[in-house]
């Protein structure tokens, strides 16, 4: 039942966003419709919209915000795709081009790890053996047959070698692969971005990007919920999309969550501009759009964690706090955000205060989250030994520093 549903028929012609949210119902979704007035509502409406979000988060999840301390292993930045806002990418022989070797990968766990690391987060470039022979020859001289064979044998590296718990996001996944890589990391991850089409066309977002096809990423997605994966998913907003296609998107994870119970968390990440990629002149959201979608999605999802980067929206913490996130993502104390490399993360101790300010403690979680931790421990093994090892009696990180 969604919340619209409890509505009296005589509000169904009220176009004031105030109305729709006196009737928010706590802990209940609201619907389709109700989301797409609510993202569209007006600036003196947005106090009211964020404080419906908020208390929806709190009843979720009260008094806490969560963060995961990671490692960032850039696994490698080949990609046989080209989205128009990626900074990361390269081709073979481009400056800055690098598939990392397994003494780097645990050179850098071995690194975090010191510095109180639980995660080993593994982002990298789809498929890049299928359009370059370079990267088919370093696979070979490492002795692997695909990218994702070598990255199976890092996770599991990882997983052998340090306390860390790995989480990899290697873009589209078969059910074989999500399977094997489900052996080796509670959890893995694949935004969705958008559900939009059209920003395949020439010129758009997507063009050029064959793993960006909408259909292909929800196949991936619901293939993780068949199998129960813990998974990590969420949107990309201002790459061309409308308020309408961010409703849309949202609906598409939500009816998967529905359906399957495996969604961990939903990102709400920001275009950020920057001057070397094709998009360099497409306009950023705004503060205001990125609270309307960060809201809504609270309040379409109300018990389903929601996570923003913070380095992608300083200086506005607050606000983000109001609009009902419950987890500030993935924060490295050693490595860049390769993939945002000129928005540094905010250093943990300001973050903390800041968090604090709006009467929230932050805790430092697992890659995984507390309620999907039953998911992979059930299974005996290496991972699950290591998940237990990791875990306090909340199921957040039992190592946690101070931050
Ligand atoms: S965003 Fe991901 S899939 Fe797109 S070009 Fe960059 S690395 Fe490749």
């Amino acid at each position: 039942m969604t919340t619209s549903a409890l509505r009296p028929a005589a509000l169904d012609h009220a176009s004031s966003c105030a109305l729709e949210l006196a009737y928010l119902q706590p802990g209940l979704p609201i619907s389709g419709d109700v989301a797409l007035r609510l993202i569209r509502c007006s600036g003196e409406d947005l106090p009211a919209l964020l404080a419906a979000a908020r208390a929806a988060k709190e009843n979720f999840k009260p008094g806490v915000i969560t963060y995961s301390r990671k490692v960032f292993l850039p696994l490698t930045n080949l990609c046989r795709d080209y989205c128009g806002y990626c900074t990361f990418r390269r081709d073979p022989g481009q400056p800055g081009a690098h598939t990392m070797t397994p003494e780097e990968v645990l050179a850098v766990a071995r690194a975090g790890e010191r510095l109180g690391c639980t995660e080993a987060l593994f982002s990298l470039g789809d498929k890049p053996e299928v359009l370059f022979p370079e990267m088919r020859a370093t696979l070979h001289h490492l002795g692997y047959k695909s990218t994702l064979h070598y990255l199976e044998a890092m996770c599991e590296l990882i997983l052998r070698e340090t306390s860390l718990l790995p989480h990899p996001n290697p873009g589209l996944l078969s059910a074989e692969w999500i399977e094997r890589l489900a052996a080796v990391s509670p959890s893995m991850g694949l935004m969705l971005e958008t559900t939009n089409r059209a920003l395949l066309a020439p010129g758009a977002a997507h063009d050029n990007a064959p793993d960006k096809v909408p259909a292909k990423r929800l196949r991936t997605i619901e293939e993780a919920g068949k199998q129960r994966v813990p998974f990590t998913t969420g949107l990309l907003i201002g790459i061309g999309e409308t308020p309408e296609d961010r409703i849309d998107t949202l609906l598409a994870i939500r009816d998967l969550h529905d359906r399957y119970g495996h969604i961990q968390e939903v990102i709400i990440q920001n275009f950020r501009a920057k001057p070397t990629i094709p998009m360099a002149h497409v306009p950023e959201p705004s503060a205001g759009e990125m609270l309307r979608t960060v809201a809504v999605a609270r309040l379409l999802m109300p018990n389903v964690n929601i996570q923003v980067p913070p380095n992608l929206n300083a200086p506005y913490y607050e606000g983000l706090l109001d609009a009902g996130i419950n987890d500030w993502g993935g924060i490295s104390p050693l490595t860049p955000d390769y993939i945002n490399p000129e928005k540094p993360w905010p250093h943990l101790e300001q973050l903390r205060l800041r968090t604090e300010s709006k009467g929230l403690q932050l805790r430092q979680r697992l890659p995984v989250y507390p309620e999907f931790l039953p998911a992979v421990t059930s299974k005996p093994g290496l991972l699950s030994e290591k998940l237990q090892a990791a875990r306090d009696s909340d199921g957040l990180a039992k190592s946690e520093r101070p931050a």
